[in-house]
């Protein structure tokens, strides 16, 4: 096993991983789910850039629901005060890192959101696409843009605490399954959401500072939140 530092290459240390590995609940994705990430594993390579397109507007709805809340809840922001977007590219272990201070998702919502689709029309867009007729470009339209993380990594695993439930670890590899285990740190995020995408050895152009500036840039016309981009010196 690839040790760095006292931690695994998942940022877990070896106590913690093994606590995750003895407790996690393996689940089945929907069919439709499965379908949809064979086709994006499969899918052509230019528009794969999309998923952080994806990403930000999902990081950015979040804040947007918390924000919503504060408003007549008062102590719905204490958790985590400061509204933000942190997107971090860590060249030493491929991985790219895009946490938010939003909503986050109780268990069960982790379960319904990333598991299952609950918009109607993604049958159809799953034979078009299928059949070569549409873009995958369009996946955010269809509600399931948040698979498009699988364009560029192999693994994913998703952190995220809501201030109704303890914080969990959604982990998945694509294709059939994905675990869901209680955080063994706790609650370290205050409360939001963080993405940590394991990416492709052919994909590791979005560490580079410069495509990620770009990229933001692109993506962030109309989100009314910052965005900062870390970078660590290789
Ligand atoms: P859509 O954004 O169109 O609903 P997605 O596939 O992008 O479809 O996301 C599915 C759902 O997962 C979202 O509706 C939301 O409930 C949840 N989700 C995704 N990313 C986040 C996040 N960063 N914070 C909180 N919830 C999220
Ligand atoms: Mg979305």
């Amino acid at each position: 096993k690839l040790v760095i530092q006292g931690e695994n290459r998942f940022g877990f240390t070896e106590e913690e991983a093994d606590k995750i590995k003895a407790t996690e609940e393996k689940y089945t994705f929907e069919t439709e789910v499965s379908r949809l990430m064979k086709l994006i594993i499969n899918s052509l390579y230019k528009t794969r850039e999309i998923f952080l397109r994806e990403l930000i507007s999902n990081a950015s709805d979040a804040i947007d629901k918390i924000r919503f809340m504060s408003l007549t809840d008062p102590n719905a922001l204490s958790a985590a005060p400061v509204l933000n977007i942190t997107i971090w590219a860590d060249k030493e272990n491929k991985v790219l890192t895009i946490s938010d201070s939003g909503i986050g998702m109780t268990k069960k919502q982790l379960k319904e959101n990333l598991g299952t689709i609950a918009k109607s029309g993604t049958s159809e867009f799953l034979s078009a696409m299928e059949d070569k007729k549409a873009d995958m470009n369009l996946i955010g339209q269809f509600g399931v843009g948040f698979y498009s993380v699988f364009l560029v990594a192999d693994k994913v695993i998703v952190t995220t605490k809501n201030n109704e439930d303890k914080q969990y670890i959604w982990e998945s590899q694509a294709v059939n399954d994905y675990t869901i285990a209680e955080d063994p740190r706790g609650n370290t995020l205050g409360r939001g959401t963080q993405i940590k995408l394991y990416l492709k050895d052919d994909a590791l152009e979005f560490l580079e500072d410069g495509v990620l500036r770009s990229l933001i840039l692109k993506y962030s016309e109309f989100i009314n939140f910052p965005i900062w981009l870390w970078t660590k010196q290789t």
